[in-house]
């Protein structure tokens, strides 16, 4: 196993056997993959983490997806949209403390009066600074809506493919959602010019190492500049989490075959940036992102919401940070990655690499 680290530490590209075997890795073997990870996060992009402020300001959805809490069909969720001023005062807090980028996410709608909201969000937090890094994550919209947020001023946009695996996307979504649908979508971002970044989750009900592996050859099939994945995790109110209640052994499962999947991904696609997803700190609140970190990712997306919005913008069960105090969990972060070695880099939009040698 040593060996095969080693091997794709150097650049090999695995073979899906070899992937599969990656993924697999516990205890000690993990780490040993783990740690090869982070030598090459910080020989390509040294000993810095990225910070996106996430502003959640929507939670309608016409979506039904049978794993997630917002789900259209969820009526114990108290929807709210938050007003353009609302928006550009966390998009201000983030610029005002040195975070880098944010991110815009919501539920999916595709209506006239959302679309041009977005777009005059984007176009107003660039009047606040037009250095600072926008990312939209916002779900399936035409071409012509991505035109207009990219003209608009973002420039990145998050769409995770779930699971690159047709039959088991297929399965876990309500029959409007198509997965040659989302496929195009990606496709559609990239020709609008956006910095594209998707992801699955990781532990699915039925999802197996082999599906996993295919998604990593999916990640680097399509050439992507962010990878931003996280475990499953089970909400009482869906249909998926109903009938697969999580258990702490199933979440401590996943957690570590998350932090395997953040280190293959490294380790074949090097340059990219990744994401910590919040769901790790989901499973391991004291430290979930900061393993993230320590399996090669880079980049670290807090909360910027207040609590009631951020208790209403339920994905998941136990969802973490619901009633921290923005300040103090923002200096617990800074603290927990200097323990490790890791500086913030602040005022840095933090665009990928990968993005950039493309250019
Ligand atoms: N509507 C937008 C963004 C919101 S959902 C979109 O669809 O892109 C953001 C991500 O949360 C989803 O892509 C999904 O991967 C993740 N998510 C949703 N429910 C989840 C759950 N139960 N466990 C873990 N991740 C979940």
């Amino acid at each position: 196993m040593e060996k095969l680290i080693e091997k794709i530490e150097k650049g090999a590209m695995p073979a899906h056997d070899e992937i599969v075997q990656l993924l697999a890795l516990q205890g000690e073997n993990a780490l040993l993959l783990h740690r090869a990870a982070r030598r090459v996060k910080r020989g390509i992009l040294g000993d810095k983490v990225f910070l996106r402020g996430l502003i959640e300001f929507s939670n309608v959805c016409r979506c039904d997806c049978l794993y997630c809490g917002i789900r259209k069909s969820n009526a114990k969720v108290a929807r709210y949209t938050l007003s353009d001023a609302e928006i550009l005062e966390e998009a201000r807090f983030a610029i005002d403390h040195g975070y880098g980028a944010v991110v815009l996410q919501s539920g999916e709608r595709d209506d006239d009066d959302f679309v041009k909201k977005v777009a005059k969000i984007v176009s107003g937090i660039k009047k606040i600074s037009a250095d600072v890094g926008i990312t939209l994550s916002c779900g399936e919209e035409t071409f012509d809506t991505y035109r207009l947020w990219r003209d608009a001023g973002a420039e990145r946009y998050l769409l995770r493919i779930e699971t690159a695996n047709e039959t088991l996307f297929q399965q876990i979504h309500d029959a409007k959602s198509i997965y040659e649908r989302r496929r195009q979508a990606l496709d559609d971002l990239r020709k609008a010019n956006f910095t594209v970044g998707s992801g699955v989750m990781i532990g699915i009900p039925g999802q197996t190492l082999d599906d996993l592996a295919a998604d990593l050859e999916f990640f680097r099939d399509q050439d992507l500049d962010m990878i931003g994945m996280g475990p499953f995790l089970a909400h009482g109110d869906t249909p998926l989490g109903k009938r697969f209640p999580d258990t702490e052994e199933i979440k401590q499962k996943r957690l570590l075959l998350a932090l395997n999947m953040i280190a293959v991904t490294r380790l074949m696609l090097r340059d990219v940036n990744i994401a910590a997803a919040t769901s790790l700190q989901a499973i391991s609140p004291v430290d979930g992102r900061q393993r993230g970190i320590l399996a090669g990712a880079n980049v670290i997306m807090p909360n910027l919401g207040e609590a009631a919005q951020k208790r209403n913008y339920r994905l998941y069960d136990n969802k973490p940070g619901i009633d921290e105090n923005a300040e103090k969990a923002w200096r617990e972060l800074e603290n927990s990655l200097r323990e490790i070695g890791e500086n913030i880099a602040y005022r840095e939009s933090g665009t990928p690499l990968h993005y950039l040698k493309r250019q």
